[in-house]
């Protein structure tokens, strides 16, 4: 009996190894079809099925055609999968992989005609395609800036190594002494042309897959702790912060500064320009809040037009620098969605200081600074005003406003 241990059960494994991953990727295609990166992954699995298979028919029998056509497709598999990846990180798939599939089809049909060796064929075949892979993996170095979690690391291995089969095949074939073409039934070939791709290709494939989930995960998680329009935290995720940050506070006895702010006059945003330019402006009053606080300050969208910072170990004195950059940076600011207009704020700012004011908690400290905030828009808005709770105020006695005008910079 001949051993099972030859090219054409090897090349049936590869293509059921494919078809699987073909079904997974297409199967999750189907399920999210905005999802590029997915529409590419089964296409490559589909297009290695026929490749491989193509490739393995016998020269003397079916002539060049179907090794041309195969090891094409296979080019061009490779290339689905890269332009997959690119799509997964939102890349634009590039376009010169067309021009690689291109050039190695009109090239390899060449050197068939013009009847090169083996030799010269398995290196023209495998470098390109080790390049093709290995692309994958500087995609994923490049988008996780060489941090990589589980899946990412088994796309980069598994590739990685395939990569390194092919360019092995190419010494070996420079060497010249294994059959390395599709058909050869060496076990060396077997093993390098079938069985390290098929292994690779797979543990990849799933990489990818669970990278894919990664991000699903990820994303779900952001969803629920951040604001879908404006990116930055939103209520709920605030308000435990919040809590956890005056909690902090009143332990370590460390001082924390409360921003209530909000957009002024923006129903006329709305009015004049339109639901579409008032997100534009709330989503760069956001961005611009959120550029100007420092990293460790939180910030959140509490309500419609209004946000607030949570700023950890902040004096009054502080704050009342970073309350200036934040009334500057979004004076600035000329909306292209509103004509160039300038669309201004108004701050409310708490300050706890843990020398002076009686412990409050956080739902306290935020009215308080929501009743500067609304005695900011009182006193004609463009403007930054805090919260003092009197000096002598020992017995908590916190009923006081005194909205300290800032500068009362109004334009
Ligand atoms: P003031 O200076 O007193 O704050 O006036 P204002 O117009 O900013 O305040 P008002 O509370 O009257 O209006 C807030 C507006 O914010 C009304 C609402 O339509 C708008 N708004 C709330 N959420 C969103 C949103 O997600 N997108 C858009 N485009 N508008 C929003
Ligand atoms: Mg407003
Ligand atoms: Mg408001």
């Amino acid at each position: 009996m001949d051993s099972l241990w030859n090219s054409y059960t090897a090349n049936i494994g590869y293509a059921i190894s494919q078809l699987c991953i073909a079904m997974i990727m297409g199967g999750l295609y189907f399920l999210a079809p905005t999802e590029r990166s997915t529409r590419y992954w089964a296409l490559s699995g589909l297009l290695s099925i026929f490749g491989s298979t193509l490739s393995a028919f016998s020269i003397s029998r079916f002539g060049y055609l179907p090794l041309i056509i195969g090891s094409t497709l296979m080019i061009a598999a490779m290339t689905a999968k890269w332009w997959g990846t690119q799509a997964f990180f939102g890349k634009k798939p590039a376009y010169v992989g067309w021009y690689f599939i291109l050039f190695f089809f009109i090239a390899f049909s060449l050197m068939l005609l013009l009847e090169a060796g083996p030799s010269a064929r398995t290196v023209f075949f495998s470098l390109p395609l080790a390049i093709l892979m290995f692309l994958n993996v500087v995609e994923v170095l490049i988008a996780r800036k060489f941090n990589l979690s589980f899946a990412t690391s088994l796309v980069v291995i598994a590739y990685t190594l395939a990569a390194a089969d092919f360019i092995g095949r190419s010494v070996l074939a420079v060497e010249g002494t294994v059959d390395l073409s599709p058909q050869s039934h060496d076990p060396i070939n077997v093993f390098g042309l079938y069985f390290i791709p098929m292994w690779c290709n797979l543990l990849g494939s799933l990489g990818l897959l669970l990278m894919y989930f990664e991000s699903i995960i990820h994303e779900k998680e952001h969803l629920a702790t951040h604001d879908e329009l404006t990116k930055v935290f939103n209520r709920r995720a605030l308000v435990s912060l919040g809590r956890r940050e005056v909690e902090l506070a009143h332990r370590y006895k460390r001082p924390i500064s409360i921003f209530m702010i909000d957009i002024d006059h923006f129903k006329q945003v709305n009015d004049t320009f339109g639901h579409d330019a008032g997100d534009k402006v709330l989503r760069k009053i956001a961005q611009t809040l959120d550029g100007t606080s420092r990293n460790t300050d939180m910030l959140g969208r509490y309500g419609g037009e209004e946000f607030c910072i949570i700023c950890p170990q902040t004096t009054n004195e502080e704050a009342m620098k970073l309350a200036d950059r934040l009334l500057e940076a979004t004076r600035a600011l000329r909306h292209r969605a509103c004509d160039n207009r300038q669309i201004t704020c108004c701050l409310g700012l708490y300050s706890w200081n843990p020398e002076r004011d009686l412990p409050a908690n956080w739902e306290t400290m935020l009215h308080r600074a929501d009743t500067a905030l609304y005695a900011a828009k009182e006193a004609g808005r463009n403007r930054m005003m805090q919260y003092h709770v009197e000096a002598d105020s020992v017995h908590d006695t916190p009923s006081i406003t005194l909205p300290f005008d800032k500068k009362n910079i109004s334009t």
